[in-house]
């Protein structure tokens, strides 16, 4: 009987001892994972032996760690979409907080405002950015809660500021504001070109509109009854009406080549053939002026050029030369060059243009002296038609000059 119980006795201690040493291993895997869930480690899943006791504890646990690591990766992908924006976003933007501190700023900050990123954390935003009345649009954003937009001047840009105050999610409480920066700089000088173009245009119009409505009044008045004076009236009016023409044509083909509507059809071109054409148009005029007209056209240079543009550019060109030129001469040239495949060049001795206006030639209106083009019957868009049709066509041009020595355009022609 003893020994029965004996028996039993040592079983059972078997037994105990066996769960025991079950158990604390269990426990002892169970504590490693919750040390590694603590830490962040959520990837690890624990090895089940059944459904109940322990094992469901560690069954609940291994589903928490996985629920836990699938929100981290949706917490991830939020945050470098975010942060792809962010960096992608040409607008500069910061986020500041309820006390106007900086929160973040992405890159384009930086480049819009000249400011490096780790000297703002924690900054206020308008102390920060050296934008005059930035403190005073967000706090009027705060102060009515809505979105507040304006235009600064900076560090000769402009740029558009845009507040937009937010609450924190849930809460109706203020909680900071988005500020976005945008450099409309190029916007306001497409605006003022606009401005400055009709202003021009205007000006252009007026004054031949106003000789010609003083003559014909005067005309009226009597004068048409002296033959001589009214065959004197009649021409001018002719003038004023042919620089209207020649301006409204000018306008019509500036705007055809600056809204695209121009198709470009480059081919094989003669260049003696159209050159040769090109001068015959002006020799009259050169021979009345006592002046030499030639050209100089190397055979080994073949181009492709759209004939019509290659035509209005030579005729533009060559009557800038041969109006502005009094004495000497004009001289066209056509050149092979290395890196290009030929260089045409007009080059005149006649009044050329003082070394500070050659960076405007080709700005529309343009003169150096407006009288002096107007009685010469030029629009002021000659050499801004020529600009545009040598871009259109992948060319470059590059104007050289000597005030009172003569003026040589060169074109390189790809
Ligand atoms: P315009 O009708 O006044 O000639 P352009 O656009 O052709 O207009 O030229 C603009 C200005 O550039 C002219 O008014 C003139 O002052 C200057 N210019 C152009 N070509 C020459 C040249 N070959 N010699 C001297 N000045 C020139």
């Amino acid at each position: 009987m003893t020994r029965i119980v004996l028996a039993i006795l040592c079983l059972s201690l078997l037994y105990f001892a066996f769960r025991t040493i079950v158990f604390l291993r269990r426990f002892s895997e169970l504590d490693g994972f919750v040390d590694e869930l603590v830490k962040g480690g959520l990837s690890r899943r624990l090895y089940l032996k059944g459904k109940r006791g322990f094992s469901r504890i560690m069954y609940n646990l291994s589903v928490l760690a996985a629920n836990l690591e699938e929100k981290e990766l949706e917490n991830q992908g939020l945050k470098d979409r975010l942060s792809v924006l962010l960096r992608n976003i040409p607008d500069g933007i910061a986020l500041i907080d309820s006390k106007d501190r900086i929160k973040t700023v992405n890159p384009a900050f930086e480049g819009i405002l000249f400011l490096k990123a780790a000297n703002l954390a924690g900054k206020g935003l308008a102390e920060s950015v050296n934008v005059m009345g930035l403190g005073s649009l967000i706090n009027s954003a705060r102060q009515g809660n809505a979105q507040v937009k304006e235009t600064f001047s900076f560090n000769s840009k402009f740029i558009e500021i845009t507040a937009t105050p937010f609450s924190s999610a849930g809460r109706k409480q203020y909680a900071g504001q988005v500020v976005v920066f945008r450099d409309v700089t190029a916007d306001r000088r497409i605006d003022e070109i606009r401005k400055d173009f009709v202003a021009n245009v205007s000006h252009e119009l007026k004054t031949p509109v106003t000789a010609i409505r003083g003559y014909v009044d005067t005309l009226l008045d009597g004068a048409m009854e002296d033959r001589q004076d009214l065959s004197r009236f009649l021409n001018v009016i002719g003038f004023q009406a042919g620089r209207m023409e020649q301006l409204i044509k000018d306008l019509i083909e500036l705007s055809k080549i600056e809204f695209g509507a121009m198709a470009i059809e480059k081919k094989p071109v003669n260049l003696q053939e159209v050159v040769g054409r090109a001068v015959s148009l002006f020799e009259e005029k050169a021979a009345a002026k006592g002046i030499y007209l030639k050209k100089d056209i190397s055979e080994e240079c073949s181009i492709e050029a759209d004939p019509g543009m290659l035509a209005q550019i030579l005729t533009n060109l060559l009557d800038n030369a041969v109006k502005y030129t009094d004495t000497g001469g004009v001289v066209i040239r056509v050149r092979e060059t290395d890196d290009w495949r030929c260089t045409l060049s007009v080059q005149d001795t006649g009044i050329g243009v003082p070394k500070k206006y050659i960076p405007r030639l080709g700005e529309r209106f343009f003169r150096v002296d407006p009288s002096r083009s107007r009685e010469l019957g030029g629009t002021g868009l000659g050499l801004a038609i020529v600009k545009h049709l040598v871009l259109a066509q992948g060319w470059k041009m590059h104007i050289d000059s000597d005030f009172g020595k003569g003026t040589t355009v060169r074109i390189y022609i790809n």
